[in-house]
């Protein structure tokens, strides 16, 4: 007797097929099913978006839990309904949702993140990128988009400075890329030793070390973990006044260093995240060169300014990188991720190569038929260059560079005004587009970082504002971190009106949590 037979109580009836059952619009790919895309954006839900009730501040006011209830509620009733609501009222709830109960970036007073307002021609190419679908790992899942990240990658490159050996790769983030411009460094630091880290690990490299500055990326550190290298792997690197890294540090460092450890990679920092300084590339290059050490350049954030003429000098020495992170979604004004691991020598990326029977057997890809699966950590992969292609065509070098400028100039203006406050103290000027200070009550260090807090929370929670906050060492290495507030400046559009009334708000929530203004303080 078959298994089949006896389990044939629990097959399906054999119900007779009918075709064809869907509409062919349902499907984004298609002629039609782009054109049903473009008129839902236009259709259900721009009528929706029309009649939300949009914020007047970044975000809409109110306690978190009262905020993420709100949102669900909206959502409808708990769980997958059994049977949907169609498409147009689907998305036109969604639209509300994310509209009414959501963060709007492109308010002036929204400055948190590293998290521009994207521009509008990347979303919608974002949108054409999403419908066809295509990914980069093989030739027959994406021709056309394995040409636009080819295109942008060659683009990247002639930016940066490095030369015809180099290649690169988009990724879903910095922290991404970081990983794998350390995974590179680490495979081929082991190679030098005659390791193969693919097959063999790591774990036969003596005492591996990473240098970087003590104001260094934490996905630095994460990354070390995942690699096996642990996060006591990472040295950072003392900073000087200017929160860059010091190079004569980092020169007795390796000097010192015992035939015990292994130095990976130096890990230099263009525009860290809270004050977007900028590590003395030139020099901390020549220390790599003179140690045979392998050069990560994490420019996540300050890589875009190379599309500024007036700030890009600042990244003078980037050219002399081994590898190089930078995000898009920052300084690109790109809907997330946007990220790019560059590379001066493509023959890096052996370290990923894999040949794999369904994807590129080695006839196909001697035939040409080959994709981008042997630079990635991913399989499927996003087309993510799309949306950056379209904004690089449609703006233009200069169109970003303005944006840069603009945004560095807003910062300025938001500087100025801070030192000329008596209640705000400036922590850190305005290096590229971030301004951090702090609010000053003239009580003890400890109750203003209370207040300092407390003032961010009541800025978000009646929806006025939503800005940064970070802990800095005011006094030094060793001294205390204290909490302080962050502008990060990367709305365009903003004007300096708008910039001098965030400052109001913020000394007016100060003034709302501090003991001092309130009503019957003496
Ligand atoms: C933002 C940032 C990262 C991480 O990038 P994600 O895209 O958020 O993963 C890494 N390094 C620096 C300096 C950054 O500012």
């Amino acid at each position: 007797m078959r298994v089949e037979a006896e389990e044939g109580k629990q097959q399906a009836p054999d119900v007779a097929p009918r075709w064809p059952r869907r509409p062919s619009s349902v499907l984004a790919g298609s002629r039609e099913g782009l054109a049903a895309v473009s008129a839902a954006l236009t259709g259900a839900v721009g009528s929706a978006l029309a009649i939300a009730r949009w914020p007047t501040g970044p975000l809409r006011a109110g306690a978190p839990a009262d905020v993420l209830a709100a949102a669900k509620a909206a959502l409808g009733g708990d769980g997958i309904p059994e049977e949907g609501m169609g498409s147009e009222a689907a998305l036109a709830r969604l639209g509300r949702v994310l509209v009414e109960h959501g963060l709007h970036l492109s308010h002036a007073h929204a400055v948190a993140h590293l998290q521009p307002p994207p521009l509008a021609v990347a979303v919608a190419a974002d949108a054409l990128a999403s419908a066809s679908n295509a990914s980069l790992d093989t030739y027959d899942s994406g021709p056309s988009a394995i040409a636009v990240e080819r295109w942008l990658i060659a683009g990247l490159i002639e930016l940066a400075g490095l030369g015809s050996s180099a290649d690169g790769v988009l990724t879903p983030g910095g922290s991404l890329s970081n990983l794998m411009g350390l995974l590179l460094a680490r495979d081929a630091a082991a190679l030098r030793r005659g390791i193969d880290a693919r097959k063999e690990g790591v774990s036969a490299l003596p005492g591996p070390v990473v240098f970087c500055s003590e104001l260094a990326h934490f996905s630095v550190h994460r990354a070390c973990a995942a690699l096996g290298l642990g996060e006591g792997a990472v040295r950072p690197v003392p900073t000087d006044s200017r929160r860059r890294m010091s190079p004569d540090a980092l020169a007795a460092m390796l000097r010192e260093l015992g035939p015990e450890h292994t130095p990976l990679a130096i890990i230099a920092t263009a525009g860290t995240t809270d004050f977007g300084s900028v590590d003395p590339l030139p020099q901390i290059a020549a220390i790599a060169a003179e140690h045979g050490v392998w050069l990560h350049v994490d420019a996540a954030y300050g890589f875009g300014t190379l599309f500024s003429e007036r700030l890009a000098p600042r990244l003078a020495g980037i050219e002399l990188a081994d590898s190089i992170t930078l995000d898009l979604h920052k300084l690109g004004w790109q809907p997330a991720a946007a990220s790019v691991l560059l590379v001066s020598d493509a023959k890096a990326f052996t370290a990923l190569e894999r040949q794999v029977a369904y994807l590129n057997p080695e006839d196909d890809s001697e035939a040409g038929y080959d994709g981008l699966l042997g630079r990635s950590l991913q399989t499927t992969r996003r087309p993510d260059a799309v949306k950056v292609a379209a904004t690089l065509l449609a703006h233009g070098r200069r169109g970003l560079g303005d944006m840069v400028d603009t945004c560095h100039d807003l910062a300025r203006h938001a500087e100025a005004r801070i030192k000329a406050e008596p209640e705000l103290e400036l922590v850190a000027p305005a290096e590229l587009t971030t301004v951090v200070f702090r609010y000053r009550t003239g009580e003890d260090p400890a109750r203003e970082d209370e207040i300092n807090g407390q003032l961010r929370r009541r800025l978000m929670e009646t929806g006025v504002a939503l800005i940064g906050r970070t802990a800095v060492r005011l006094d030094g290495p060793g001294s205390p971190e204290r909490v302080c507030l962050k502008f990060t400046l990367l709305n365009p559009t903003t004007t300096p009106e708008e910039l001098d009334a965030l400052v109001n708000a913020v000394l007016a929530a100060g003034r709302a949590c501090s003991p001092r203004y309130q009503k019957g303080a003496a």
